[in-house]
């Protein structure tokens, strides 16, 4: 068991122990019922409040290790059911039925525990592999090329799109580097002419494979048949590049495989009303490396669905106050959460309500208890799907960043947020600089080539809690969540100094393109809107001072005749 694992499984002995220890005063309160129902048989709110509690140990008992309660609460449970539903009076025989059953949960609940029962254990990790990143999230490329003019050219145009790049002229150097530095790369680049000409080849071969097993490795070669391909890929490697090597393709080969080894968390919104069992399945699922949160009042819900921006909603059965069909149709009402995935969890076997619960608008019904792996494979399976279908929804096909319609919605949440948790936001709005010349003069898809080239240099250098989006054709709009407006521009303009100096290719010609862009302030405007008009109004007098240059916008800057 490795250290993770044994502090979710420390997490969880501590809930059983909490849980253990308010045992007693729970069947004390069942214990006080029954009484209240002995002197007054007809009292339904009574009886409903019994049916409330035994159903919360049919639920959860399992969990916290006391599974013969949790199977007597149940076959209770389905009883008091159907005194209700057949609105049966309470005479001798029930109230017999009632002790009966009492004594057997207080038996049941000095049983010593189950440590025997299925907990954990993580699932595996989504994303096929995580990169180590360097301080300040920066990415690491080790680059291995004998022509230094080459070397020295890539190395210098991939640090201009955010990596930190490591570079050496052969395999020896970097194994030489690799055994005095601990230090690991994200992604590989190597000369795959070097060890098909080596004499020493196998020894290179072995030293490239073990080095596959910690970091991708794009090939770069001079020779395109396939006999070199598939050498290529015999060696682990997952791109093949060409010389003379089109810098673009190479950043795109870098861009693709860093991007699809990152995955953030899952954002789940628990709504649970037994707190024991919310915190249950909070540890189950943040040990999966979920993000959770619970709520135990299906009152708050609708907040919480605006603060937290989940992706799921785990939803309880029966609630207090309301069930989990009529809450579902609540989420269903508001047209912005109607594709929110609703998945059940329940005790409730009755097929009826599965598809009663369904017709609703639910997307799954699992039924508890249910393993922490089962709970986390089938949350995980929607979730991907429903990444994958949004992400094709709110994308600009072209660059992959959010478009314009996204971008305003993620403006909006994060102005919320950072007025919530009182943290400084800003918005930065960018446009390259003369453009249309470069569509005139090398083609629209040279110029298409150029806000790829954008649109990955913005994605390299900003954090990942940054929100990036193509606003209309060659506009960028950069949401910088937690971040002072000294620091806005910094990185802006340090984007733009970058940016400036990337080499662009058109038919063997080469160019560069710069952009101007405008910073706004939240503090200073107070509204999404107010921002993004005063981060334009920036951009455009960026714009007449001559281009190339980042203004910020001042709060008088909307007073301003436009
Ligand atoms: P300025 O410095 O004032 O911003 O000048 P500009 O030439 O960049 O601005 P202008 O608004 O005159 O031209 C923008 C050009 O961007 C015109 C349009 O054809 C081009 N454009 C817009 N979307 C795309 C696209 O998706 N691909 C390509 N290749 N060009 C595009
Ligand atoms: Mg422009
Ligand atoms: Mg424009």
């Amino acid at each position: 068991m490795d250290a993770k694992q044994e502090k979710f499984m420390q997490k969880l002995g501590k809930l059983r122990d909490s849980y253990s220890k308010e045992l007693p005063g729970r069947i004390e309160g069942i214990r006080e019922l029954i009484e209240l129902l002995k002197k007054s048989p007809d009292d339904q709110s009574c009886l409903k409040e019994l049916v409330r509690r035994i159903h919360c140990f049919s639920g959860s008992a399992v969990y916290f290790g006391y599974k013969q309660l949790n199977f007597v609460a149940r076959e209770f449970e389905l009883i008091l059911n159907d005194w209700q539903e057949q609105a049966v009076t309470l005479g001798a025989p029930e109230l017999d039925h009632l002790h009966h059953y009492f004594h057997r949960m207080v038996e049941a609940s000095k049983r010593p525990l189950d440590k025997q029962q299925d907990t954990v254990i993580e699932p595996e990790p989504v994303s096929r592999q995580v990169l180590p990143q360097a301080a300040g999230g920066q990415k690491q490329i080790f680059l291995v090329q004998q022509d230094r003019a080459d070397r020295c050219e890539w190395e210098l145009q991939l640090t201009f799109y955010g990596f930190r790049v490591f570079s050496f002229e052969n395999l020896h150097l970097l194994r030489r580097y690799e055994a005095e530095n601990p230090t690991q790369a994200s992604l590989l680049i190597l000369d795959l002419d070097e060890i098909l000409e080596s004499p020493q080849d196998a020894e290179l071969r072995q030293f490239v494979m073990q080095q596959n097993h910690q970091a991708p490795i794009v090939y770069v070669s001079s020779r395109e048949d396939l006999q070199s391909r598939l050498e290529a890929v015999r060696l682990g490697g997952y791109g093949f590049l060409t010389k003379p090597l089109e810098l673009n393709d190479l950043v795109d080969v870098v861009d693709k495989l860093v991007r699809s080894t990152e995955q953030e968390p899952f954002r789940v919104l628990l709504v649970e009303d037994d707190p024991r069992m919310a915190e249950h399945f909070g540890h189950v699922l943040q040990a999966a490396g979920f993000e959770v949160d619970a709520v135990t009042d299906p009152f708050q819900l609708l907040d919480r669905m605006g603060a937290g921006d989940p992706e799921l909603i785990l939803l309880d059965y029966h609630l207090p106050h309301c069930n989990g069909i009529e809450l579902a149709k609540v989420v269903r009402q508001q047209p912005h959460y109607l594709s929110m995935p609703i998945v059940f969890l329940s005790t409730e076997e009755n097929i009826e309500r599965h598809y009663n619960a369904l017709s609703a608008g639910a997307d799954d019904f699992l039924t508890k208890p249910i393993s922490p792996r089962t709970l986390v494979i089938s949350l995980q399976a929607r979730l991907l799907r429903t990444r994958a279908l949004k992400s094709l929804m709110a994308h600009d096909s072209l660059t992959g960043l959010l478009n314009h319609v996204t971008l305003k919605e993620k403006l909006s949440i994060n102005a919320a947020r950072a007025h919530r948790g009182s943290k400084p936001l800003c918005f930065a709005m960018i446009d390259i600089d003369f453009f249309k010349s470069v569509n005139d003069n090398y083609g629209h898809s040279v110029g298409d080539r150029v806000l790829k080239s954008m649109s990955r240099v913005l994605k390299q250098r900003l954090r990942r809690s940054d929100v990036i989006g193509r606003y209309g054709g060659e506009e960028f709009g950069i949401i910088l969540y937690d971040t002072p407006i000294d620091a806005a521009f910094d990185v802006i303009d340090e984007i733009r100094r970058n940016f400036s100096k990337v080499t662009h290719m058109a038919d063997g010609v080469s160019f560069n393109v710069t952009f101007s862009g405008g910073v706004a302030a939240y503090s200073d405007f107070q509204a999404p809107g107010p921002m993004m008009e005063a981060a334009d109004r920036a951009l455009y007098l960026a714009k007449n001072e001559g281009r190339n240059r980042i203004i910020r916008a001042t709060p008088s800057i909307l007073a301003s005749e436009s």
